[in-house]
């Protein structure tokens, strides 16, 4: 059993002046493994002075600094690859395949941050003028559970590029993966108050670090619906805000495609770490004339190919959702899908068998849905989904525009410049073209209510600086 009992401010493990204290359950057998010590607002608050206090030398620090404790972090987190990858395996049952081909990815942000920061010109002319582009100030980070440790290399290296000094508050969820970061942190050498970590809840620390006047910006991954709690809660202080919000991704197999390579390939976007990702495929749109066709190779790739299990297993696709609380709004999403009148192609309700003590769902694949329906409009973060027929290519673009989301986009097709042709008039941060791909310098973020800013490469890191003009 685990009892995290510290936070780190200022460079120092420290007891946490909140008493509260929060049980953390395995998701595979729902025993409790650990407690965490959650920080309160007093807390926050010399976070956040600590902060600001390090920012005065640290954001005038010079690039080629920087670029050495980018460096730093990336050989601190390097060292420490496979205590990283265990803890996310164990603590929110992402499958260790998937998060032993991601972690590498995140770790490389650091390095990646360092190459952008080399190029890029922190003092541009406009005009007759010269623009200083300056660190944004002290950032408080606020992020999810489903990749937590993820989220803080990809905004950590862009604030530490930057010059900006941050508190890091992850999900309550994570306080286990936390806690290796915390130590990750601490062995780069990074000058103190320049990275501070809480465990915390939403309301309490993430509400101070929301409302307190001496944070500059916010940079938030999480619910849409949390999202527009923080862009609220910001406005009275006018903090800078970037938002990385939900997504209900369309990926549109066009006519011309194979399908017996591209159906096997779009159940597996759809199904990214267990579902929970925000880039999940989850709506598959294909032509309605070859739904039989699609239905068939789907149902046998589900049978054939997605193994649901023990997340350490390295066969295993698809490990437990993350609470008892996620298993249940996904059933209660599987539900809606029967009652409104989707058709059920494979999984459904319940726990798959010899799995009953975990947090476990049956691969679950409706088809013939309506986008109108419940379960192709909101996002579920399972592995649930939803087959569109479409009729024609005007038609496909109709439905996938068609959430109030924007975040990510799938398009197959045999001939690529239809495919980017498609894509000028998909309204999504990304598209991808023919499975899913990743590119460490191009920008991510979402259209409509995924979200508000970019994050990633040169995107990622103008949005922790702010423009002034010095003239004359
Ligand atoms: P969530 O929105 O419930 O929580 C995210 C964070 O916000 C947590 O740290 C939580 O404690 C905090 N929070 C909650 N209430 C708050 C408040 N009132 N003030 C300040 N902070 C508060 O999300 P989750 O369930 O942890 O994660 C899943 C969601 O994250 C999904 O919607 C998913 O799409 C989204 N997500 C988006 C991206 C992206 O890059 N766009 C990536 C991953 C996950």
């Amino acid at each position: 059993m685990k009892h995290l009992d510290k936070i780190y401010i200022n460079g120092e493990f420290v007891t946490p002046h909140g008493s509260e204290i929060m049980d953390l359950f395995s998701p595979v057998s729902n025993e409790k493994v650990a407690d965490v010590r959650l920080a309160d607002e007093m807390d926050t608050r010399k976070a956040i002075a600590a902060a600001k206090e390090a920012l005065k030398t640290f954001s005038q620090t010079s690039k080629e600094e920087r670029i050495g404790y980018l460096e730093k972090l990336h050989a601190a987190l390097k060292a420490r690859e496979q205590d990283l990858i265990d803890v996310m395996v164990d603590e929110y049952g992402g499958a260790s395949a998937f998060v032993e081909m991601i972690m590498p990815y995140s770790i490389d942000d650091f390095k990646e941050m360092a190459g952008v920061v080399k190029d890029f010109d922190f003092e541009p002319k406009a005009g007759h003028s010269k623009v200083r582009l300056q660190a944004a100030g002290v950032v408080g980070i606020i992020i999810p559970w489903n990749m937590s440790n993820g989220f803080i290399c990809t905004k950590v290296a862009s604030a530490i590029g930057a010059g900006c000094t941050v508190v890091i508050k992850p999900a309550e969820l994570s306080a286990q993966q936390t806690q290796v970061m915390m130590e990750c942190i601490h062995a780069a050498g990074i000058p103190k108050g320049v990275v501070n970590i809480l465990h915390g809840t939403g309301p309490v620390v993430g509400n101070e670090l929301t409302v307190n006047p001496d944070v500059n910006k916010i940079s938030f991954t999480g619910s849409t619906g949390v999202g527009k709690t923080i862009a609220k809660g910001a406005a009275d202080t006018m903090k800078r805000v970037t938002l990385e919000l939900g997504g209900k991704s369309p990926n549109i197999i066009l006519d011309d495609a194979d399908f017996a390579d591209a159906i096997p390939k779009a159940i597996f976007a759809a199904y990214l770490n267990s579902g929970q990702a925000c880039a999940a495929a989850t709506r598959l749109l294909v032509p309605a004339k070859r739904l039989d066709e699609v239905n068939a190779i789907a149902k046998a790739t589900i049978e054939q190919a997605v193994k649901v299990g023990d997340p350490k297993d390295k066969s295993v696709n698809i490990g437990p959702m993350v609470s008892r609380k996620q298993w249940e709004t996904i059933q209660g999403y599987i539900h809606s899908g029967i009652e409104q009148g989707a058709t059920l192609l494979t999984g459904g309700l319940g726990k798959p068998e010899g799995l009953e003590t975990g947090n476990f769902v049956k691969p679950t694949i409706f088809t013939n849905v309506n986008n109108k329906m419940r379960i192709a409009q909101e996002e579920i973060f399972g592995p649930v989904l939803c087959i569109i027929p479409y009729e024609d290519d005007a038609d496909a673009i109709k439905i996938a525009n068609d959430t109030p989301y924007g975040l990510c986009s799938y398009i197959t097709s045999a001939d690529k410049n239809r495919a980017y042709e498609l894509a000028k008039h998909i309204d999504a941060g990304r598209v991808c073209i023919n499975n899913v791909l990743h590119d460490p310098l191009a920008p991510f973020g979402g259209f409509k209510q995924s979200g508000v800013g970019r994050e990633y490469g040169v995107f990622g890191l103008e949005a922790f600086l702010e423009p002034k003009a010095v003239i004359g």
